[in-house]
């Protein structure tokens, strides 16, 4: 009989690019199923109209009448263009979508129907709290939890479902999603850099944090993803041995894109227009089967729904085209992992990138005033952003060829490097009107509109700054972006709130000008944040050393890192700016230890099976095999035999050795998780499960991997990573 693995093979002998078809242009079709500004003038009335928009712009509520017309509005444009069901749509701390979709229909007394969704229903509904992680919170307070409509950004209709993004959050007020203390942050971040944005331009009433973000994946056969265990049920391989030939002639990266991926990309890329969502950029990326996906960048709350939904749509869309689409961050030891390089600057209601160096020594004044803040706020609380990009997944790639590594620091380049060394030089106090101007000519105005400086050569900073925007590499490919936004804007908000405190002190106090006031504040902050900045290689020993000499973090797991989100540091800077109370912060500490608990738990689980049940009675066999052959051979050869079978004899003996030493491997990996079940301290228990439990992965699959070398390749059950990477 045929192992499952041939006949997946098999399978994909047959496969031809899926057709699609695609519109003659892309523009003609973008947005086409968003409740966006177009649907909404032409749905709404004007009263309703005004309200979403002054809502969108200005946060403002929305009346409860008004939402009654609204909703009226959006169902007579759902049902247009074919739905015929809605659901709020949420991002809640699983890491998945959830959505739970209600017909528009409803029955009347007289035995009529009619299609009806009212202002309640788009405004708040009450899916069941308890069925998603709310890290203790339900325990203390009340036990439901609510979506309560983000007019901030468009409804959608997916399938024949309308869409309504949402927050969730508890009863009592707590999020329960990744969406509400973004949301918060986003706000924190905003006055806080108006307030000093207008010390540039009075005209400023609004600035919107930008988030680009480009998605790295694997694509997998789907025959081929579904022979392995491993791959079904943990998103990544827990053993194979490397294939011959993997990365190393690059001949993938600058390749052509395969033909049925492309028009896996294509199908994807039309879906992505009709949702609004502006992707522009495809490649292949350096591993075998990887690729990446960018779009152009929008404001952040947009941009991570945005993400939210295209890996939903990813899933999706693969499938018909007979992929499995891997996002984990390292679904094949020894080839890259996947991020998630989350692009991120600052932009103003009146168009202007505050991140991007501009054409005065003003504009330049005011791009490093937030370029220096930033720099400012990433090393004071580097910790905290080591640990909003934590995860099981991700303990794999930080610090991996080509990834970043545990180690946050700032890479900005040689020119502004140059730029920072000189305003550190800048004198205390007034500036004398010779120095000013000496600085105008030839360190603020020199910086060029556009850095040619190329800053993307170095590909292992954890966060880069990339000519008018900074580049968080670090990020996972599986997160939620809402994790790392919600960080960053928070501590670039209360960066900003302590530049103007510290600046507004020397205009009044020391009776200083503006840009004095400026320049002398940010001399200090570049002095107390030179520790942040490293323009070396990312990797190695020699910056692990001189990083602790820094005494910058190197937390290389998840349980290790996590304890900074739960920090006095971190509490009082979340409740300070309102973001998240001690309570959800806890709670949120608490789910994403458990959460790493599981996976490890699962992926032991998934091993322990694997070897045992695969594995091992497949190294039998063949065993066996080998012992026949021994046999017959002696049969012939009498007392001669061991002439001839000296091979085979130690093949027999190896594989011996590594059956014993695999079953140790598991024997001693569930004594651990069992003694890791039994702790409570859901604290404790993930750093057993990280520090005694995990310890085994390496050990059993070193052995599992060295037995696929040996054993005969006919009767080897699992799909082998040169079938799993090479396969188109
Ligand atoms: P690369 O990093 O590959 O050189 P780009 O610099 O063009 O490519 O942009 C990469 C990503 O950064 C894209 O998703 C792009 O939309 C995004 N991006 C560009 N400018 C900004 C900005 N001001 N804010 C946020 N993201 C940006
Ligand atoms: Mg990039």
């Amino acid at each position: 009989m045929p192992t499952l693995r041939f006949y997946a093979i098999k399978e994909t002998f047959n496969r031809l690019p899926m057709p699609v078809t695609e519109p003659e242009r892309r523009s003609e079709i973008f947005g086409k199923n968003v409740f966006n500004e177009a649907a909404m003038r032409q749905y709404l009335t004007k009263d309703s109209f005004k309200s979403v928009m002054d809502a969108i712009e200005n946060s403002s509520k929305i009346e409860r009448h008004i939402a009654d017309h609204i909703s009226t509005g959006m169902k007579e444009w759902a049902i247009a263009k074919g739905a015929t069901h809605y659901t709020h749509w949420f991002q809640p701390l699983t890491g998945a979508t959830a959505e739970k979709h209600d017909a528009f229909f409803e029955t009347m007394e007289n035995g009529h129907a009619i299609e009806k969704f009212g202002g309640g229903q788009l405004v708040q509904q009450e899916p069941d709290a308890s069925s998603f992680p709310h890290g203790g919170i339900r325990n203390t307070f009340e036990a439901r939890g609510y979506t309560a409509w983000d007019p901030t950004s468009p409804a959608f209709i997916y399938g024949t479902t309308l869409c309504i993004p949402t927050v969730f959050v508890s009863y009592t007020g707590e999020a329960l999603d990744y969406k509400t203390p973004l949301l918060r942050a986003l706000q924190s971040v905003d006055n806080a850099a108006t307030a000093i944005a207008k010390y540039f331009d009075k005209n400023v009433t609004k600035v919107n944090a930008t988030l680009g973000w480009e998605q790295e994946y694997f694509l997998v056969d789907s025959a081929l993803a579904a022979s392995r265990p491993d791959i079904s049920l943990a998103g990544r391989t827990l053993l194979g041995h490397s294939s011959a030939k993997g990365q190393q002639l690059d001949d993938h990266y600058f390749g052509s894109i395969p033909a049925r991926v492309l028009n896996f990309m294509r199908h994807l890329e039309t879906e992505c227009m009709l949702l609004g969502i502006p992707v522009k950029t495809r490649h292949n990326e350096v591993a075998p089967n990887q690729f990446e996906l960018a779009p152009i960048f929008e404001e952040t709350n947009l941009a991570v729904d945005h993400n939210s939904l295209l890996m939903d749509l990813m899933h999706k869309i693969a499938n018909k085209h007979n992929f499995k689409v891997l996002f984990h961050e390292k679904p094949f030891a020894n080839v890259n992992g996947s991020g998630k390089h989350n692009n991120w600057s600052l932009a103003t209601n009146t168009g202007v990138n505050l991140l991007g160096p501009g054409s005065t020594p003003m504009k330049n004044l005011q791009f490093l005033t937030f370029f220096i803040n930033t720099l400012k706020a990433v090393n004071e609380h580097e910790e905290l952003i080591r640990a909003s990009i934590a995860s099981a997944g991700n303990d794999h790639r930080l610090g991996a060829n080509e990834a970043p590594p545990a180690i946050i620091s700032a890479f900005i380049g040689s020119q502004l490097t140059e730029v920072l060394d000189e305003l550190e030089k800048v004198t205390s106090g007034k500036l004398s009107p010779q120095e000013k101007t000496d600085l105008k000519l030839n360190v603020v105005g020199k910086i060029p509109e556009i850095l040619l400086d190329n800053t993307d050569r170095n590909r292992t900073s954890p966060f880069a700054f990339t000519g008018n925007k900074f580049e968080f590499r670090a990020v996972g490919s599986t997160a939620n972006c809402a994790s790392p936004m919600t960080v960053l804007n928070a501590i670039v908000a209360k960066q900003l709130i302590d530049f103007k405190v510290e600046v507004d002190a020397l205009i009044k106090e020391k009776k200083m000008k503006k840009d004095d006031a400026i320049f002398n504040v940010l001399r200090e902050y570049i002095k107390d944040s030179k520790r942040i900045r490293f323009e070396g290689d990312g990797y190695g020993e020699a910056w692990e050393k001189e990083a602790k000499k820094r005494g910058l973090s190197n937390h290389k797991t998840t349980p290790q890192a996590l304890k900074a989100k739960v920090s006095k540091k971190t509490i009082s800077l979340f409740e300070e700016l309102g973001i998240m109370s001690r309570k959800e912060l806890e709670a949120r500490y608490e789910i994403e230890l458990e959460d790493y608990t599981m996976r490890i738990q699962i992926e032991g689980r998934i091993l322990g099976d694997i070897a045992r049940n695969h594995v091992i009675p497949t190294a039998i066999r063949y065993q066996n095999i080998l012992i026949e052959n021994v046999q017959g051979l002696k049969n012939i050869y009498g007392t001669d035999f061991k002439k001839f079978s000296g091979e085979q004899l130690r093949l027999i003996e190896q594989i011996s050795e590594h059956i014993a030493k695999i079953n140790k491997g598991i024997t001693d990996m569930i004594d651990e998780r069992k003694k890791a079940n039994k702790i409570e301290d859901v604290e404790k228990k993930a750093f057993a499960y990280c520090d005694d439990v995990r310890p085994y992965f390496e050990i059993i699959r070193y052995h599992c991997d060295k037995l696929e070398l040996l054993v005969d390749d006919e009767i080897w059950p699992l799909t082998k990573y040169r079938e799993l990477l090479f396969t188109k």
